[in-house]
């Protein structure tokens, strides 16, 4: 079978076929990464999806220039998973590719080199591994292209791969992010030392060296290791050193054949040698959920838990991994946020150790690598078996899932935006466990209403966990009416009395606080009173926030920002004012009110840096910090012992926050926000600041009533056609130029009309009706339940194909959004 279709990591929506040299036959597989050409200059990486000996008619083809790997890197499943996302999602292969696989997988023509710095060259190297490295030497950060043509055109790309593998030249992405898997040195008995009696011996022996003793024995003390438990445990040599000066003594039982010293690649991942933990006990009601959920999989594929916060479901997540393990299959738990990974990893990792890894948005590239071989690898002692990642880690190279988890599925940071693949990572993640025969749990305190809905009519399983662990009471919750204490004149800067008491009576009692506010930096924005001028985003149609501690105006749409002048350029006057209160400013308002008070602020501006987010959250944990204020990433599942009072500065910026989803979400943010009072000690208390307490969304977060919540939303979503009654599609259309785009866009809709009629809405110009000098217009389609939606995604392909063929709109970006959130 000479031909092989490939995926290219491009925005096409095709089959690339290439021709099989006979030198390669035997070489490419499904799932191989294979070098080909493309165009008339440019080399990808292309993955093998299938082979066959149907030659392509339209076209002539090209060759593939060689075969990158020995087994195949991409398992059969993972193809059938992109070729899913890809048509559900309306986006080509390629860039599910793009998405799915670290760079440092992928070598491309623009690919810079360099020598690698070791300089160590005694590699046994071909004829023409010389030559390459000679050129890359003489003009390092060559591009593998320029090679190509400096070598004459000889096809050079697995000579490159070679060189790179014997680690004598190096791709210069992974060089810059610093590649090299971390070594660690363990230390274990020699193995000749093997009965209670040579312990004895030895130690006899050593009494003349008492530092020499000191080690052996603490060697003995930190390994638990009798003379009769073979073989001698490895423990982390750092242990060992821990509180003595100097290697010494460690050297010399080494030299005397008494110790063994090991050195593993570990992973940075997590660190290693730390004792394991059980597995908690369940309580009563845990393992009545446990055993619903155990049932419920016999026969559903997918079990919605729904347990109120502090019930524990992750301890009944920990016992399901567990025995899913224990069958010798792989679990993916999913989380929708980076913020939420420090608390759980801790947890998982004392229980799973080295079987668990972790993949997130902030590791570089080369730690996805490594984390991508981990997963891959076939040696179930060094591979992962558990990986705890955000949604990109669906795309990990698994091969046999028996679970997958979907932590806070409500949550919509699982839905992918920009760019392509627009994937929502739970409703991906029950495909995915369902192409590998795997079971999906669904978990939350505050079901989405498509979930709740899929378990009332049967399709999903449902177990509710209604009880907290220990039963500590829910937290007791005051609602703060802000426009009596306005009219009144009792509100004090964003304060009303109520809250000011309570942060007061709370840091009398050394408890700990929480402010939620859903706004980052200082202020909204910033207005001149005289002639009401607000500066505006250059790029976007958007007031800049102001960041008082960068004395910077940032637009949170394109991050472009500017210095405020000190006075109006409109009129001169400077009495420019502040509106508004963002995180930054209640941090402020805090120091002014509480003077002495150690605060904290979590927010997409304090967490930038890697690893800052722990640090925030370490710091209020140990506590060194009296109030936490933040966003909504203070809401998700974290769990601290010392919080006493939470406080919603503002919930009406949640309630009428213009989107069919805000009465849903309102709710689950301020439960979960709640939910972080008074855990593990005692009874909570919650203060929600608003103008609106009789909002019906208000009082069922007085009366905890998730339900009649759940039953007012999924009424307005049949009464107005919105999921999950119908399928939405949001074609979204975007302009340099504000005619086009709105030609474009009411063309589109025209004709949509025309196959669609009346499904179709729009175009109608979004909240922000221009990001980045870009002008964008949306279209919405709601097709409702027995209409074919491979059809309807046919149609409406070809249609956006056509307006993008029409004169004129050739600039037009034209972008359909599946199930948009
Ligand atoms: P949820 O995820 O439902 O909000 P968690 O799993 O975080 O709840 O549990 C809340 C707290 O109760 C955690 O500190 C957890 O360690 C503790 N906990 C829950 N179940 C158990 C158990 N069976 N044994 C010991 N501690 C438990
Ligand atoms: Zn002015
Ligand atoms: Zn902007």
């Amino acid at each position: 079978m000479p031909y092989a279709d490939l995926i290219l990591p491009l925005p096409l929506n095709k089959v690339f076929t290439y021709l099989i040299p006979r030198s390669l036959e035997h070489e490419v597989l499904p799932g191989k990464r294979v070098l080909v050409p493309f165009g008339s200059k440019k080399i990808y990486t292309a993955i093998v999806k299938n082979i066959h000996d149907s030659e392509p008619v339209e076209f002539k083809v090209k060759e593939i220039l060689s075969v990158l790997d020995q087994e195949p890197v991409i398992a059969e499943v993972q193809i059938k998973f992109w070729e899913w996302i890809s048509s559900y999602y309306m986006c080509s292969e390629g860039e599910v590719l793009k998405a799915a696989m670290p760079s440092g997988l992928r070598l491309e023509s623009e690919t810079r080199l360099l020598p690698a710095s070791n300089g160590q060259k005694i590699y046994q190297i071909t004829e023409k591994e010389a030559l390459i490295l000679k050129l890359i030497e003489n003009k390092p950060l060559t591009k593998i292209s320029e090679l190509s043509i400096a070598s004459g055109g000889i096809p050079v790309y697995g000579t490159v791969k070679s060189l790179i593998d014997k680690n004598i030249i190096i791709a210069y992405e992974s060089l810059k992010e610093g590649i090299k898997p971390k070594k660690e040195a363990f230390i274990s008995l020699h193995p000749s030392i093997n009965t209670e009696n040579r312990l004895h011996e030895i130690a006899g022996l050593l009494e003349k060296a008492p530092r020499q003793l000191d080690i052996f024995l603490s060697y003995l003390q930190i390994s638990g290791f009798t003379g009769n438990n073979l073989p001698a445990p490895e423990i982390p040599k750092r242990r060992l050193l821990k509180n003595r000066a100097g290697n010494g003594p460690v050297k010399a039982l080494i030299d005397k054949t008494i110790l063994k010293e090991t050195i593993h690649d570990v992973s940075r991942l997590l660190p290693t040698g730390e004792e394991l933990k059980e597995v908690s006990n369940l309580n009563e009601f845990q393992a009545e959920a446990l055993e619903s959920i155990t049932d419920l999989f016999k026969t559903k594929e997918v079990v919605l838990l729904n347990g109120i916060t502090s019930a524990g479901k992750t301890e009944i997540y920990i016992h399901l991994i567990k025995q899913e393990l224990a069958r010798g299959r792989q679990v993916l738990y999913l989380l929708p946020e980076i913020a939420l990974t420090a608390q759980i990893i801790v947890r998982l990792k004392h229980i799973f150790g080295e079987k668990a890894g972790v993949y997130h948005s902030k590791f570089s590239d080369p730690e996805r690598v490594e984390i991508w071989n981990r997963v891959l690898k076939k040696d179930e002692d060094e591979s992962y078996r558990l990986i705890l990642g955000v949604r990109s880690s669906l795309f990990l190279p698994f091969t046999d899932i028996g679970l997958v988890i979907v932590d806070e599925e409500h949550e919509n940071t699982f839905k992918q935006f920009d760019p392509a693949p627009r994937y929502h990572a739970r409703d991906a993640a029950i495909m995915l466990a369902s192409m590998h025969n795997a079971k999906t749990l669904l978990g939350t305190a505050t079901p989405s209403v498509e979930s709740y809905f899929n378990a009332q009519s049967g399709k999903y399983g449902l177990v509710n966990l209604t009880r907290r662990y220990m039963e500590i009471a829910l937290p007791a919750i005051i609602i703060a009416d802000t426009r009596e204490a306005r009219k009144r004149k009792k509100m004090k800067s964003l304060f009303t009395p109520q809250l000011l008491e309570g942060i007061e009576l709370a840091l009398s009692k050394k408890e700990q606080i929480i402010l939620f506010q859903n706004r980052r930096g200082y202020a909204l924005y910033i207005e001149c009173s005289d002639c009401g001028w607000i500066p505006a985003c250059k790029h976007c149609d958007v007031s800049m926030t102001y960041h008082k501690n960068v004395n910077q105006l940032v637009c949170h749409y394109c991050g472009f920002s500017s210095r405020p002048g000190s006075a109006c350029p409109d009129c001169g006057s400077s009495d420019v004012k502040t509106r508004g209160f963002g995180t930054e400013k209640i941090e402020d308002e805090i120091s002014i009110f509480f003077p002495g008070v150690r605060a904290g602020r979590l927010d997409l501006d304090s967490v930038r840096k890697k690893r800052a987010h722990e640090k925030i959250i370490g710091e209020f944990e140990a506590g060194n910090l009296d109030i936490l204020v933040g966003t909504q990433m203070i809401a998700k599942g974290l769990d601290f012992s010392g919080v006493s009072l939470v406080g919603i500065i503002n919930a009406d910026n949640l309630l009428f926050f213009p989107d069919f989803r805000a009465h849903e979400r309102s709710f689950q943010l301020i439960s979960q926000v709640s939910g972080r009072a008074g855990r593990k000690t005692k009874q909570g208390t919650v203060i929600i600041q608003t103008g609106f307490p009789d909002h019906p969304v208000i009082k069922n977060i007085l009366a905890n009533d998730f339900r009649k919540n759940y039953l007012e939303q999924i009424h307005e979503r049949k009464q107005f056609s919105y999921p999950p009654f119908v399928r939405l599609f949001r074609i979204i259309l975007k302009d340099q130029s504000k005619e086009i785009v709105e030609k474009a866009s009411s063309r589109l809709a025209e004709n949509l009309r025309k196959r669609f009629g009346g499904r179709v809405l729009g175009p109608e110009y979004p909240l922000i009706g221009r990001i980045q000098n870009r002008y964008i217009m949306n279209i919405l389609l709601k097709i409702e339940k027995g209409v074919s939606l491979p059809k309807v995604r046919n149609v409406l392909s070809k249609e956006i194909l056509y307006l993008q063929s029409q004169p004129g709109f050739k600039s037009c970006i034209i972008i359909p959004d599946v199930d948009p959130v």
